[in-house]
Formats: structure tokens, sequence, C-alpha cells
């Protein structure tokens, strides 16, 4: 398995980087994760617009340009053989002299950059999805969930809470006690012939499987969309409820904390918009 870093495609055994890298101290780092099928990497832009957004707010200057950072993903998926991909970008402030809480803005940042393989993408079909069951907690995480940062120690004990209790992941509830996301996922409801997502917010990350949702909704369906705040009550008796992230797609929902969704079966509005993603996920 080939991984590249710092400006480097070496095997990933020989991937080295300090203990006093302030991603490695204090998680002080951003990540991206997108698809890539057959070569052909989805909604590179949009990926790039928040991973600006999130150097922005951490202060940190990439030493490569965009074009390169590109370039540089193309090429990592050519020397893994798979032929869909995910590709994982990981880049932090990078190593100081001491452990200091504070920055200096001198450290070169890290970049480390891997693919896994993510399974093929086939024309969406109600016998061959794995409809998913999640559970439902209180946010436990920080108050910039906007940030796509690598301290993921929140959704890490949300995902692995649901994990222990056989569940596939875990919705999360704002301190309004609504729904915002879940731990790795945006969400997505439908009621009649209207679907919601949450509005975008520090409660969440702005999902680009979100984004490419909601522009093939608007673009190719005759569904309504509404960003909207979606309580309790509009989950449980929503008639469908979906998951999106860049690995999953979309993925229909049956059940959230023991209760079953409608009629507990994935329903045809998320049937038209997987096979929508599917058709569309190239043109962007
Ligand atoms: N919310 C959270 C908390 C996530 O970690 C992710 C991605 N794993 C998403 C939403 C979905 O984002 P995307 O569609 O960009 O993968």
């Amino acid at each position: 398995n080939t991984v590249f870093l710092n400006g480097t495609f070496m095997p990933l055994e020989e991937a080295r980087i300090s203990p006093l890298d302030r991603g490695f101290l204090f998680g002080e780092g951003l990540y991206e994760v997108l698809p890539c099928y057959g070569n052909r990497m989805i909604a590179w832009q949009w990926h790039k617009e928040r991973l600006t957004q999130g150097l922005q707010a951490l202060d940190i200057k990439l030493q490569y340009d965009w074009q390169q950072l590109q370039d540089f993903c193309q090429q990592l998926t050519q020397y893994n053989p798979e032929p869909d991909q995910g590709i994982y970008i990981h880049i932090t402030r990078g190593a100081e002299e001491k452990r200091f809480h504070g920055w200096h803005n001198n450290a070169e940042p890290t970049i480390f950059m891997m693919t896994f393989p993510i399974p093929t993408l086939t024309e969406p079909d109600f016998d061959q999805c794995k409809p998913l069951r999640l559970g439902l907690e209180q946010d436990l995480r920080w108050r910039n969930c906007h940030i796509k940062s690598t301290s993921l120690l929140g959704n890490v004990l949300h995902f692995q809470s649901a994990q222990q209790e056989g569940l596939n992941e875990v919705l999360l509830l704002g301190d309004d006690g609504t729904i915002t996301e879940a731990s790795t996922s945006n969400v997505f409801i439908c009621k009649d012939n209207e679907v919601h997502t949450p509005p975008l917010s520090s409660a969440l990350l702005p999902g680009i499987t979100r984004r490419i949702i909601m522009d093939i909704l608007d673009r190719h369906s005759a569904l309504t969309l509404q960003e909207s705040v979606i309580t309790q009550d509009m989950l449980f008796t929503a008639d469908e409820v979906w998951l999106t992230s860049s690995t999953k797609g979309v993925v229909p929902v049956v059940e959230v904390a023991g209760k079953t969704i409608a009629d507990g079966k994935p329903g045809k509005h998320w049937l038209d918009t997987a096979r929508l993603y599917f058709q569309h996920r190239f043109d962007y």
C-alpha cells in the first residue's frame, strides 16, 4: 500500500512523523475523505472548498497549491490497484520544538494521504441495499462541528457505543433536542413528497454528499427539498430516513432507537435518489 507523506510517495511501513507533531499531541489538524470511482474523484472542488475554510479557521498555510495537491491525490490512486478508492487527506500544523498549547506559525504542515478500497457502486436496488439501524444520543462533541477536525474523540465514542449495541450508526441531538447529524454522516428525512435536512450550523459538518444530494434533487427530481430543523417527532413520523457520506453515498435507515421508521423498509424516494446519485455523481 503506497501512501503520500510530505511530498513523497512511499510504502505505508516507511511513513514516519515526529511525536512532537501537533496533530499527534493536540489533534490539531484537518482531514478530508473523498470517493474516487475508476480514477475519477468526486466533487474535488467542494472538498477543496471545505478544506480551505478549515485551514483558514486554524490559520494553517499549505506549502502546495491546490493543483499540486489534486495531482498528488490522482497519482496516489494510480499507485494503488483498487478501481474504487476513498482518498484520505490529513493535514496537521506540523511539529514544533516543544509541546506548548499556543502555536508559533513556523512549523511546516504535515500532509499525509492514503487510500482505502470502497465498495463499487452499482445501480441501487431494494434487494441489494443494506438498510441501517441507528441509536440516538445527546451530542457530546465540541461546538465547532462544522470544522472537519482530526480531533474525533467525540465522534469515535458515539460511533463505538452504537457498534457495541450492534447498531450501524448513531444520530445526534443538539442542545435544543433536535437532530443535527450522525457521528459519521449527515441525515435526511422524507415526509409525503418533501425532503428535509438540518440547516448548516456549527452543530454539524457541511457534508459534501449532503451538498451533492441537495443539488441532484434540485436539478433532477420532483421532490421538494428544504433545510429544516428536524425534531424527534418529525423523525419518528417520517416516511423515510437516509444517511449520506462520501464512503456510503445515500443509505436508507429503517430503525432509530429501537423504533421502526414507517413500515421498516427502505422507501421509494430513497431508491430514486440513490439512482440519481449513481447516475450523476461524476457531474461533481
Ligand atoms: N458528518 C460527520 C460527523 C462526518 O464525519 C461525515 C463524514 N465522514 C459526514 C457528516 C459526511 O460528510 P461527507 O459527505 O463530506 O463525507
